[in-house]
């Protein structure tokens, strides 16, 4: 009883997020978080246990480079820690500038504006690019960072179907009287299938229909084209994307995220992508070691990772298809293996993981309902021997759950 007299029932109002819990639990789908021991590299500990690292993004090996660890430690020693500000306030540090013009020639492109991540930079950017009497024409598995910019902005939002240009035409002409700004916009590569977007046939229909063009290279930079300049060069499209948003995360082994485009367009971003705006730019240390990445790919060196990113790839899926297991979507080194159910997925990474490799399984909502799998990634810095293991244990762990 309280003071007032009333009976107080004392319910927990979050009560309903430990029910969900507890149910996703029952079904095997709420997987433990792993923990790492040590760097991210292609064989390491997690949660104390040796394993084959196949579920990181780090493509090059960057992540613990000897020479973007030197670059971080000499920023950090010269700089400090923090940028202490907004970029649009006092957080714009003279290194944040060299990085956006050392990506901006790396891509061949006017200018670049740098965020805090990829996904700020997709939401950021589409979100102030449209508006809610636009319209955006996204495929069907874009990823969250550009649905989530797409709902922000407010526009219309018409999804084709999956890399299927025919049906991206009927949208458009379906729109053909459309009042307001237009925007296509995909993944460069899919980062659930590994399969590359038909970038020439969109950029045909953007110029076709007056849209902005808009490509997320965020598995695709340092990955695929020239030096891993991505499916802008990989596919010769040069003049014809409009807006280019890449990573700093993935195979530049660091932490951010970039649009590309021109002059005007980037300098309208500094006033109205919110993230830019409202959110603390990179220490030092990582705008450091991204510097030193892109010198490093603008390099012999780092053409001879890329090579080697693409014969480690080719030589996992000729080894892991030896063994019976079918990937007919995936074009890079991202690997999906079909399962279906998503707790059958869980269990098979378990059982990977149990047996020496780790490789995350991918279900709902990251991807379909009934279109669960593992994906596995290659990297740059797997032995071949690393890859030869991998792929025996997970023909072995595959078998007696019926995946091959
Ligand atoms: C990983 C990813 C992002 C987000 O990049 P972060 O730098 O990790 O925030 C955006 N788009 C796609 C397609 C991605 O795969």
């Amino acid at each position: 009883m309280s003071e007032s007299g009333t009976q107080v029932i004392k319910q927990n109002p979050l009560l309903y997020v430990t029910e969900t819990l507890n149910d996703l639990r029952v079904k095997g789908l709420a997987p433990k978080l792993r923990v790492l021991d040590g760097e991210q590299k292609p064989v390491c500990v997690f949660d104390g246990c040796e394993v084959i690292n196949l579920a990181s993004n780090n493509y090059l090996g960057l992540t613990s480079d000897k020479r973007l660890r030197k670059a971080s430690v000499e920023a950090v020693r010269k700089l400090g820690v923090g940028a202490g500000a907004v970029r649009t306030i006092a957080g714009t540090m003279k290194l944040h500038m060299e990085l956006e013009e050392q990506i901006a020639k790396f891509k061949n492109v006017e200018a670049c504006v740098v965020f805090q991540s990829g996904f700020t930079a997709n939401a950021g950017t589409v979100s102030a690019v449209l508006g809610k009497e636009d319209l955006i024409i996204s495929d069907e598995l874009n990823h969250a960072s550009i649905i989530d910019g797409a709902r922000l902005s407010k526009a219309m939002i018409k999804v084709f179907k999956h890399k299927d240009v025919t049906d991206c035409e009927r949208i458009l002409q379906e729109h053909a009287a459309f009042p307001g700004k237009k925007l296509i916009i995909t993944d460069g590569v899919f980062s659930m299938d590994g399969d590359i977007a038909p970038l020439p046939e969109l950029c045909r229909l953007a110029e076709d229909y007056g849209c902005i063009m808009m490509v997320d290279d965020a598995h695709a930079s340092g990955v695929l084209g020239r030096g891993g300049r991505g499916t802008v060069d990989h596919h010769q499209c040069h003049g014809r994307v409009h807006i280019q948003v890449g990573t700093l995360s993935k195979a530049i082994g660091s932490m951010g995220g970039y649009v590309c485009g021109s002059r005007d367009l980037i300098e309208f971003l500094y006033l109205r992508a919110r993230p830019f705006l409202f959110s603390t730019s990179h220490p030092p240390a990582t705008a450091a070691a991204c510097q030193a990445a892109f010198r490093l790919l603008d390099s012999p060196d780092g053409e001879k990772l890329v090579e080697k990113l693409w014969a480690n790839t080719k030589f996992f899926k000729r080894e892991l298809k030896k063994r019976g297991f079918q990937f007919k979507t995936s074009e890079t080194p991202i690997v999906p293996i079909h399962v279906g159910d998503g707790a059958k997925a869980y269990e098979f990474s378990r059982k990977l993981f149990d047996a020496g490799v780790f490789a995350p399984a991918v279900a709902y909502p990251t991807v379909a309902e009934g279109k669960a799998r593992l994906r596995a990634i290659v990297s740059a810095a797997h032995k071949r021997e690393h890859l030869l293991k991998a792929a025996d244990i997970l023909a072995e762990v595959a078998k007696p759950l019926g995946i091959v």
